[in-house]
């Protein structure tokens, strides 16, 4: 059974979202179909909390494109940003001596220090012959490229804080990589383009501490997410109504919940039908 058929509405809606292939199209990163979407949350008051792969400095560059104003997850849970005016929401989500300020906000840190990850991924690159190449070891051009992005967003995106992305040229190394990383306390992800070096986190540990802050902030709470690849499974396992979205080709990823909901488009424009179908759900929509 699905769980958006029960009536399960408990005081207030938070809203999840992945950015790439998911709120942003996943070649050329327009948000122009989900627009709608965040439109309708926003004006609703319900907060929409990015939560990607991206880095801090690009997050923050379309948190300012598109108006959003709620706390955000970077680089895979590798931290929580809360906003510096969100004071009551710091509060709860954990202990004061877990923030850190930074840029106006105050950080919570999930993940490993950037330093320490490009010290496993020199070993890594040493042990497998050099056939991964992360981040850290492009320049900004090649980053770009990549990413099909313009420079300015490509310098952006290669400030990591908490994640290493990386190319693996033989997939079949993949296994090897990743107990290599494990028994140094770390863990590899595979997410939307690139493979993740990271530290004991994922977005669903972060997604995790502002669910139970917000729900001791509103007293009760409904919780969801949208997404569309492997790394949004352990988002969608917290929240109650996780929902689906399809990748460029039409297909879902797979993953395996008795209630994810499916919806049948593509990217930012199932980001959209997510959201009506949401509201609709909580009866705060009728408009599809
Ligand atoms: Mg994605």
């Amino acid at each position: 059974m699905k769980r958006e058929k029960k009536t399960h509405m408990q005081g207030r809606l938070i809203v999840f979202t992945d950015l790439d292939g998911t709120l942003l199209d996943y070649s050329t990163y327009s948000y122009e179909h989900s627009e709608e979407g965040m439109g309708l949350l926003r004006e609703r008051d319900i907060p929409l909390i990015f939560c990607t792969s991206k880095s801090y400095a690009e997050v923050v560059y379309f948190r300012e494109k598109t108006g959003n104003t709620s706390p955000f997850i970077v680089e895979n849970g590798g931290a929580i940003y809360i906003p510096g005016g969100q004071a009551a929401l710091f509060r709860r989500a954990g202990r004061p001596g877990q923030f850190r300020n930074s840029g106006g906000y105050a950080v919570i840190q999930l993940g490993a220090d950037y330093a320490r990850l490009r010290q496993v991924f020199e070993q890594i690159k040493r042990e497998f012959h050099e056939r991964v190449i992360g981040f850290g070891d492009m320049d900004v051009r090649k980053v770009a490229s990549y990413l099909n992005l313009p420079p300015g967003l490509a310098g952006m995106a290669k400030e990591r804080r908490y994640d290493e992305p990386f190319i693996l040229e033989d997939p079949s190394l993949l296994d090897g990589i990743k107990q290599f990383a494990e028994r140094r306390g770390l863990r590899v992800y595979p997410g939307t383009r690139f493979y993740h070096l990271m530290g004991d986190t994922d977005k669903g540990i972060a997604v995790k501490v502002l669910v139970s802050a917000y729900r001791e902030m509103y007293g009760g709470l409904t919780s969801a997410a949208v997404g569309e690849g492997k790394n949004d499974e352990p988002m969608f396992r917290q929240v109650d109504v996780p929902y689906l979205v399809q990748r460029p080709d039409g297909k879902y990823v797979d993953i395996r919940m008795d209630n994810i909901v499916k919806i049948d488009k593509v990217g930012p424009e199932g980001f959209t039908s997510a959201v009506k179908r949401l509201l609709s759900t909580e009866g705060l929509y009728n408009g599809i």
